[in-house]
C-alpha cells in the first residue's frame, strides 16, 4: 500500500493546477494543467488503502484505485499503467472528463477532503503516452466472427476495443466525419483537447479496429442490411435528441439547443470551419439548464467574447457546502462547479421561463418570473413577477430525451423503452437477437464513465453470444 501513515502527514487536498481565468479564456485550450510529481505523489500517499475499499464501488470501472495510488506513490509508472488499463481502456478520458464518483466514495473523506483519486488517473493516462508505454494489443488468434458497432463515441469505442483485442473482426459505423462522438463534437477542447481523441483512435487503428465515417446506418446503409453483414451488432448511437421548450416564440431567430452551438465551435477550434454562424461574440446570452451542456455554454461564450452570460435554473439554489445533518459520501460533490463558471456569467435560481420576446422574427430578450412551489410540488411562474432578460442568443440545455436514430425501430423492428432508450434485457440484447445496445443509446443521456463501462460490458456479451463463453470483464449491467 502507499505510505500507511500517509493520510496523517498529509492532510491537503491539491488538485491539479488550472490556467489563470484571464489567460485561459484566450484560447480553447485546456483549462487544466499537469500537476507537480512530487506533489501528485505525496496527494497518492493519502489512500489509505481500505480494506473495503468504497471507491472500487464508486467508480462503474471498478477501477483498481488504491492499487494505482500505491504504484504513482511508489513511482512504479508501468506498472500503474497496466494496472489502469486492466479495467478503463481510455484513462486519459475520463482523468479530463469525469465528475470522479470514486472521490464521494473515499472513506477519507469523511473526515479529510478525499484522496484526488481523478489526477491521479490524468497522471497516468497521460505517462502512458509521454513515455510510450501503450503498445497496441494484438489479438493471440482471430476469430472467425464479424461485429458491426454503430456509434463511435466512448461506449462504442470500448467495445470495439474489448472485441478487436479478443480476436474478432470490427468495424466501428460513424455517420459524423470524425470518430469520437460526444468527445468530438460535444465537449469542448478546454475540457478534453481532441488530439487526446486521436493518439487513441491511431493505437486502434494499429490493433486492426476499422473505422467508417460518414456513414449514417438507416440512411447510407440499412440495418437490416448491417445486420446481414455482421455476425452481431452494438447500437451505440448516444442519445442526443434535445429537450426543447414549449413556450411562445421558440422559433424566434437567436434561440438555438445548445448542441447546435457546441458543435459547430468544436468543428471552428479543430479547423474543420472558418467560423461559427451561432456565434457570441458582443451577445447577451441566456444558458437554460445548469448541467455539464449548460456550463460547455458558458465557457464557449466566454471565448468567444460574449458581452453578458446568464444561466437560468427553475430550481432552488443547491447547498454549497456538506449541512452539518448530511452524512458522507455526499461530501465533497454537494455542489459541483464547472471551471467554466469561474470565467464569467452570473446564475439565477428559482426562474420559470414565460416568453421568448422579438421584433421581426429576431430574438431580443426572454421573459421569466419568480418560480411558485406549489403544494403538489409544481413549479409555476408566480404571477406578478415577470420581467425581460435581455438577449440576443438563448442555448437551452436542457436535457436529452433519448434516441434520434428512429430507424432502428423502422429497419430492424428493435424496442425503445418508455424514454426512447434502445430497451435491452440484462445481457445488453435488444428483442432483436444478435443486436445489443450499450452507452447512452441504451441508458439515455449519462457520463463518458458509464459508456465505457457498458462498452466493456457488452463486449463480454457479444462474444459469449458469439462464441458460448467469454473472459472480457463486465464491470456494470445494463442500466
Ligand atoms: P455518444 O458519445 O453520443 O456517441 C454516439 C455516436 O453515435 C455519435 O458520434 C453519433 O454521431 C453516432 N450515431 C448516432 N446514430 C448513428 C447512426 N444511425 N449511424 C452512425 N452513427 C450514428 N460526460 C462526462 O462524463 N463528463 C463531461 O464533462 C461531460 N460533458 C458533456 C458535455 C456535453 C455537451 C454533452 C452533450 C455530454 C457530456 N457528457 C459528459 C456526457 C457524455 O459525453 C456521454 O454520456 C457519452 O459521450 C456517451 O457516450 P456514447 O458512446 O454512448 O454516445
Amino acid at each position: 500500500m502507499a505510505d500507511p501513515r500517509g493520510f496523517l502527514k498529509v492532510t491537503n487536498r491539491q488538485d491539479r493546477p488550472k490556467r489563470p481565468v484571464p489567460v485561459r479564456i484566450l484560447d480553447f485550450k485546456e483549462v487544466q494543467v499537469a500537476q507537480n510529481e512530487a506533489v501528485l505523489k505525496n496527494q497518492a500517499s493519502r489512500c489509505m488503502d481500505c480494506g473495503v475499499p468504497f471507491c472500487h464501488m464508486g467508480c462503474p470501472l471498478g477501477n483498481l484505485i488504491p492499487e494505482w495510488n500505491d504504484l504513482v506513490w511508489r513511482g512504479q509508472t508501468a506498472e500503474a499503467v497496466e494496472r489502469m488499463h486492466a479495467t478503463n481502456n481510455f484513462p486519459e478520458f475520463t482523468g479530463r472528463v469525469c465528475p470522479a464518483p470514486c472521490e464521494s466514495s473515499c472513506v477519507l473523506g469523511i473526515n479529510q477532503p478525499a484522496v484526488t483519486i481523478k489526477q491521479i488517473e490524468y497522471s497516468i493516462g497521460e505517462a502512458a503516452f509521454d513515455e510510450n508505454l501503450i503498445e497496441p494489443i494484438m489479438p493471440e488468434r482471430m476469430l472467425d466472427k464479424t461485429v458491426a458497432v454503430v456509434g463511435s463515441g466512448p461506449a462504442g469505442l470500448a467495445a470495439a476495443q474489448q472485441l478487436t483485442q479478443a480476436g474478432f473482426t470490427v468495424a466501428v459505423y460513424e455517420r459524423d466525419d470524425k470518430i469520437g462522438g460526444l468527445l468530438r463534437y460535444g465537449i469542448p477542447d478546454f475540457k478534453l483537447e481532441k488530439d487526446v481523441v486521436d493518439r487513441r483512435l491511431a493505437v486502434m487503428e494499429a490493433e486492426g479496429t476499422r473505422f467508417r465515417t460518414n456513414v449514417e446506418v438507416g440512411k447510407d446503409i440499412s440495418w437490416d442490411e448491417l445486420k446481414k453483414r455482421f455476425d452481431a451488432v452494438i447500437v451505440a448511437t448516444g442519445a442526443t435528441k434535445p429537450r426543447g421548450l414549449n413556450i411562445p416564440g421558440a422559433d424566434l431567430d437567436g434561440v438555438h439547443f445548445a448542441m447546435d452551438y457546441l458543435t459547430e465551435s468544436n468543428r471552428v477550434v479543430s479547423g474543420l470551419k472558418s467560423a461559427p454562424e451561432i456565434n457570441a461574440t458582443g451577445k447577451n446570452v441566456i444558458v437554460l439548464g445548469g448541467g455539464d451542456t449548460g456550463s460547455d455554454c458558458i465557457g464557449t461564450a466566454v471565448r468567444q467574447g460574449a458581452a453578458s452570460i446568464t444561466t437560468l435554473a427553475i430550481g432552488k439554489e443547491p447547498p454549497r457546502d456538506r449541512a452539518d445533518h448530511e452524512p458522507w459520501p455526499m461530501y465533497p460533490k454537494v455542489f459541483e462547479v464547472s471551471s467554466s463558471h469561474e470565467e464569467g456569467g452570473e446564475r439565477k435560481y428559482l426562474a420559470s421561463t414565460v416568453e421568448f420576446v422579438g421584433e421581426n422574427g429576431k430574438l431580443t430578450g426572454l421573459k421569466v418570473a419568480e418560480t411558485e412551489y406549489m403544494d403538489d410540488g409544481r413549479r409555476l411562474p408566480k404571477a406578478g413577477t415577470e420581467h425581460i432578460i435581455p438577449a440576443d442568443l438563448v442555448f437551452l440545455a436542457l436535457g436529452f430525451t433519448g434516441q434520434d436514430s428512429e430507424s432502428i425501430t423502422e429497419q430492424l423492428g428493435a424496442e425503445f423503452d418508455a424514454r426512447t432508450n434502445v430497451a435491452r434485457d440484462e445481457t445488453y440484447m435488444t428483442n432483436v437477437p444478435g443486436v445489443f445496445s450499450a452507452g447512452d443509446a441504451g441508458r439515455g443521456q449519462s457520463l463518458v464513465v458509464w459508456a465505457i463501462a457498458e462498452g466493456r460490458a457488452c463486449a463480454a456479451a457479444v462474444e459469449r453470444y458469439l462464441t458460448g463463453s467469454t473472459s472480457l470483464p463486465e464491470p456494470v449491467g445494463p442500466g
